[in-house]
């Protein structure tokens, strides 16, 4: 049994995009809106060389909605994978779940459904666990979102939020419940030092 690196990817590995359209911050959708967040690439490098599996967990509900096409997905994932790898970084697995439970009127039918690997569902990441052989005990879930941190704790991983919240705004998201994560950390950079050298952000919650 492996431990895991289980890890979000918008707002994470790359930025989100403005949709103009809908006023709203959006998943990339085509490659040129990809923008790795920097460092992401060497945080991935360096949980990887310390023997964790790194294993992307993403909510893609465009799949649902059809606002975004399989193929699409695939090349924002290339472009996301060529940045990563710039620094040295790369990841063992990616799932995504293309679910929404609807209703989405101009969906696609095979994805508008209740399922189990939408965030915070854990699904995506007990699935990846069963295939890889991962410890979740052992491992981490780091995510921008409160459904990350509420995947991770029913998984059994230990948890960390990812966020430039000002800590007083930030505690108000975690009194809520079963999304209270671990730690709270302003940076991969941060996560890298909890990670790997046990060194806490200032702000630790619990542990
Ligand atoms: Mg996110």
């Amino acid at each position: 049994m492996k431990p895991a690196v289980f890890i979000d990817r918008d707002g994470v590995l790359n930025a989100m995009v403005y949709d103009e359209t809908h006023g709203l911050l959006d998943s990339p959708r085509r490659p040129e809106q990809v923008e790795m967040i920097p460092g992401a690439g060497a945080f991935l490098r360096s949980v990887k060389a310390a023997g964790y599996t790194v294993i992307v967990a993403t909510n893609q509900p465009g799949l649902a909605k059809g606002t975004l096409t399989e193929t699409e997905l695939d090349t924002v994932h290339a472009e996301l994978s060529r940045q990563l790898a710039r620094e040295g970084g790369s990841w063992d697995a990616l799932r995504f779940c293309p679910h929404h439970p609807g209703p989405c009127p101009r969906g696609n039918p095979k994805y508008v459904k209740a399922c189990e690997c939408r965030k915070p569902a854990p699904g995506l990441l007990i699935e990846a666990a069963r295939e890889f052989g991962i410890d979740l005990a052992e491992s981490w879930m780091i995510g921008d979102g409160l459904v990350d941190i509420a995947a991770g704790r029913r998984a059994g991983c230990r948890t960390v939020l990812v966020t430039s919240l000002k800590w007083s705004l930030a505690e108000r998201f975690l009194n809520l419940a079963d999304a209270e994560p671990d730690f709270v950390a302003e940076s991969l950079a941060e996560v890298q030092r909890l990670i790997l050298d046990g060194r806490a952000p200032d702000k630790q919650r619990g542990g």
